[in-house]
């Protein structure tokens, strides 16, 4: 697999902090499994595998990481309805890849959700603190609000411990308005459907862009702009702006990521017909 490729001055790389199991049909809402199940195998307690995909962007001057993970937080019980594997530090897989953790200076949450932001922080001396010493933390205010309002509906999804100390530590900025460019060449867009403030992460150089779809579209099978998860909170707002972004992606030949995805580390999206189709980069 290709986990690596260059745009401009930028270079892209794929970091799979793990792989977990959820279930098939929260992960597929109203589809039936007669069609899921060909793109997404289900073993025997209807589980299929999904991926916690990270994205590091080096752009010369900075070290981005887009996303942290699932962490080491969820209880036992949680690890074992989901496969969780024992936690391997995200620090320390990155190191592995080739990159001093460090050396990472700006980490992107798209959301708040455990599964996106679980190794921001790491327990030391009994306190948690930045998994990454000397980078600043970007994620969505509206994320932040959702989170503490506790609503029953989600509430199991955001853990404190992954971003209050960094919030009171002034470690973690929240971001508003529709667009926030937080490096040059690096933009996070309001793309509301599983929530109402997540964000899809643009990198751009030399005339090409790299877009991190996060939970708007989380697998490839997830690019059918029906296909909409059964926790997404407002889903036909998913589809609506799905439907946007695809075109974007499409029409401008946009390399693509997702973050869920067990498969490929890029892919190009197409339009034919109005039937958008994700094929790994370079087929
Ligand atoms: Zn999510």
């Amino acid at each position: 697999m290709q986990s690596s490729i260059e745009i401009g001055s930028c270079r892209l790389t794929l970091v799979r902090a793990g792989v977990y199991h959820w279930d098939g049909g929260a992960l597929f809402g109203v589809v039936p499994k007669t069609l899921w199940h060909r793109h997404l195998p289900a073993d025997e307690l209807n589980r299929v595998p999904m991926a916690f995909n990270c994205y590091v962007v080096e752009t010369g001057e900075h070290t981005v990481l887009i996303e942290t993970g699932g962490g080491d937080k969820m209880d036992d019980r949680a690890r074992e309805r989901m496969l969780l594997p024992d936690p391997f530090p995200l620090p320390e897989i990155l190191a592995g890849a080739g990159f001093d953790p460090e050396r990472i200076d700006t980490v992107l949450n798209s959301h708040l959700h455990w599964d996106h932001c679980g190794w921001n922080t790491v327990r030391r001396n009994g306190a948690w603190e930045a998994a990454f010493p000397n980078a600043v933390y970007y994620a969505p205010a509206g994320e932040y609000e959702q989170a503490k309002r506790r609503h029953p509906r989600d509430s199991v999804s955001y853990l404190d411990a992954n971003y209050v100390p960094l919030l009171e530590s002034g470690r973690m900025h929240l971001l508003g308005g529709a667009v926030a460019e937080v490096l040059p060449g690096i933009g996070m867009h309001r793309a509301p459907g599983h929530t109402r403030d997540m964000r899809v992460v643009l990198a751009s150089s030399g005339g090409r862009t790299f877009c991190f779809f996060a939970d708007l579209v989380p697998t490839a099978a997830h690019v059918k702009p029906t296909w909409v998860t059964g926790f997404d909170l407002f889903p036909l707002e998913t589809i609506d702006t799905k439907l946007d972004w695809l075109d974007r992606a499409a029409s401008g030949g946009w390399i693509c990521a997702f973050a869920h995805d067990t498969g490929p580390a890029f892919y190009t999206i197409e339009n034919r017909g109005g039937n958008y189709v994700a094929s790994p980069l370079g087929e």
